[in-house]
């Protein structure tokens, strides 16, 4: 079986963040399938990984999949929309492991 071609984005230190829309900077990017790998999702976004993290220790696979494809859908959410306004006074690079506002939900 040939190997797809891989989409690979790039990114500037001008980019902004889809989530929160934060400058990403170089370190702590990450990259985001809103549509999750496991479903089959292509499409991949550059993130920070705080932000990231974010993402996925608020929903589950299935709930990014069924409900939370977009941006949109996701920045509405009340845990994220809290968290974007806690991460804005943070400076673009900012990572820390021991972040963990959500325990994950379900399994
Ligand atoms: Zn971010
Ligand atoms: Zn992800």
């Amino acid at each position: 079986m040939a190997r797809m071609p891989h989409h690979q984005a790039t990114t500037t230190p001008d980019d902004r963040c889809p989530l929160c829309g934060r400058p990403l900077g170089t370190e702590h990017v990450d990259r985001h399938h809103l549509i999750p790998k496991t479903f089959k999702g292509r499409d991949q976004y550059p993130i920070h990984k705080i932000c990231h993290r974010k993402i996925h220790s608020a929903f589950t696979e299935r709930e990014l999949l069924q409900t939370y494809h977009t941006w949109e859908a996701l920045r509405g959410h009340a845990d994220i929309a809290a968290f974007i306004v806690w991460v804005a006074k943070k400076p673009a690079g900012f990572y820390t492991r021991t972040y963990t506002a959500n325990k994950k939900k379900g399994r």
